[in-house]
């Protein structure tokens, strides 16, 4: 007999759990079915994002910007630091730490709202029917009115670098090594490459990032990944675009990588070899043929814009479904979708999907692109605000970069907002409320910010779509 429940979510991560956690909030009976265990057979909920994505990166990359701050930045302040020294085993369990905690936390939640927690492999059957599989090869059925598929996604392998989880690893063994690489190769110079790059470089490791497209950051503004890869290659990344992988061969002396450039076939040795070349959708085995569930050629379930499956009363949320795969746009996803099964109406606003890039500084946007508008022949209006007028930028050390602002010629309303600098992560919230609330470049002029504050530079940088910037020069109109 099946076990019967109004909603049943498949998976645990960020797109999951909210969509279950709001699902019972709301009065429905939920199960979240999820299959993550750790080394002793422990259920782990959290998915990807807090067990091996967001949390323990952004662990490491804000351990290791405090340790190369210190290294390198420190003096000029005031602040001697002879004897500086890092312990990598410590700086590893301060990150496991705070993973267990949050992975503890989703439990908590999950109980203290009362969804049931079912630990194995769900697939999806014909009749709303999910078969799950526990470690013990025990079978049991769920059957749900409403079902809720966040299975995720894993990173994508390339066979011309197989991985041995030694030498070349993915994003997951990237987070776990117990050593500083002397030299260390990425494949890919997307968010994950460069934020994992960043992180070993920074603890003293060559790293080399080869990316085969030949534009840097290819979705962001233009000015912003301009202005990253000249501060990226002072950093010390080498950076190398239009670079093809095409062989490794793992060697006494390390890992052998063969890529091909403009000048030909060049042969690279590194310690170790990250390859984070992008993630696929989780989706293999998780539908039966007959259950009436889509499933694209990339393995992305087919969904409308309010997540709705093929199959009446089968939802996709998350890393599975088509658009960006960020954390956010999941979780923002999964309350829709539990909202919409209990008869509300809400919609996720994708126009407003913030991406952020952890890098130092960081890259954040939310909105279209200049190039996005001019090939769309959209009449738009720019400002510009460089942070190195920023007072409190100065005051804090943290000059590099700038914030811009594109409004729509016509109407002034905000399109899209761009910035490279410290704090950005926390800075493009500001820009995400504006838009979300249709602001125009005056209403953002109009508003006052708090001095010193790095926020001035929105402030500023939408003063600027019209010419009325304070602290930067204009021309003057006659
Ligand atoms: P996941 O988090 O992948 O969770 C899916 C869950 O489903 C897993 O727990 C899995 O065990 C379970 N599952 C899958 N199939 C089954 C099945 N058949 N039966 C039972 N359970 C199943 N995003 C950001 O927004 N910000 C960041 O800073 C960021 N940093 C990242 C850094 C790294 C190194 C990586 C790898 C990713 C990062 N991401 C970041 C992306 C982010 O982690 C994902 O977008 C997010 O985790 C997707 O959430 P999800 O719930 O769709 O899937």
């Amino acid at each position: 007999m099946s076990k019967q429940f109004e909603v049943a979510v498949v998976g645990a991560g960020p797109a999951g759990y909210h969509a279950a956690i709001r699902a019972a909030q709301l009065g429905l009976k939920t199960v979240c079915i999820d299959r993550w265990v750790d080394a002793s057979g422990q259920a782990v909920l959290g998915g990807t994002c807090l067990n091996v994505g967001c949390i323990p990166s952004k662990a490491l990359l804000d351990t290791s910007h405090k340790f190369s701050q210190a290294q390198s930045e420190f003096e000029d302040l005031g602040i001697m630091t002879q004897g500086l020294a890092l312990d990598v085993a410590q700086m590893q369990r301060h990150k496991d730490l705070i993973v267990q905690n949050l992975t503890k936390g989703v439990a908590g939640l999950l109980k203290s709202n009362g969804v049931e927690v079912v630990t194995g492999t769900a697939t999806l059957q014909a009749g709303k029917i999910l078969q799950v599989t526990d470690a013990a090869d025990q079978v049991s059925t769920v059957a749900a009115e409403h079902i809720i598929l966040a299975p995720g996604s894993s990173p994508v392998d390339i066979p011309a670098c197989a991985r041995d989880d030694k030498m070349i690893v993915d994003s997951t063994g990237a987070l776990a090594f117990d050593t500083v690489p002397k030299t260390l190769g990425v494949i890919g110079a997307g968010v994950i490459g460069l934020e994992l790059g960043s992180v070993w470089s920074r603890l003293g490791a060559k790293v080399v990032l080869l990316e085969a497209v030949p534009t840097f950051l290819p979705t962001a503004d233009k000015q912003v990944s301009k202005e990253a890869l000249k501060l990226f290659k002072k950093q010390g990344l080498d950076i190398r675009l239009g670079a093809k992988v095409t062989g490794s061969k793992i060697k006494k002396s390390g890992v052998e990588v063969t890529y091909e450039d403009g000048d030909g076939t060049q042969k690279l040795t590194v310690d170790r070899l990250i390859v984070a070349v992008g993630r696929q959708a989780e989706t293999k085995d998780l539908i039966a043929s007959d259950a009436g569930v889509v499933v694209d050629d990339r393995g992305l379930i087919e969904v409308n814009e309010v997540c709705e499956t093929t199959c009446v009363g089968v939802y996709a949320v998350g890393d599975a479904v088509r658009g960006a795969m960020l954390a956010h746009k999941g979780m923002e996803e999964g309350v829709m979708v539990a909202e919409r099964i209990a008869g509300g109406k809400p919609q996720v606003n994708y126009e407003t999907v913030p991406w952020v890039i952890y890098t130092h500084p960081e890259i954040a946007w939310v909105g279209a692109t200049e190039a996005e508008l001019s090939a769309a022949e959209t009449a738009f209006k720019v400002g510009v605000f460089p942070l190195a007028a920023s007072g409190r930028a100065m005051a804090s050390n943290e000059t590099a970069g700038l914030i811009k602002v594109i409004a729509d010629a016509a109407t002034d309303r905000v399109l899209g907002v761009h910035m490279i600098g410290a704090h950005c992560s926390e800075l493009i919230a500001e820009a995400v409320i504006a838009m979300e609330f249709g602001a125009s470049a005056e209403d953002l002029g109009l508003t006052m910010f708090a001095h010193p504050t790095l926020s001035e530079g929105l402030h500023e940088a939408a003063l600027a779509v019209s010419g009325h910037a304070i602290h930067i020069a204009h021309r003057k109109r006659r």
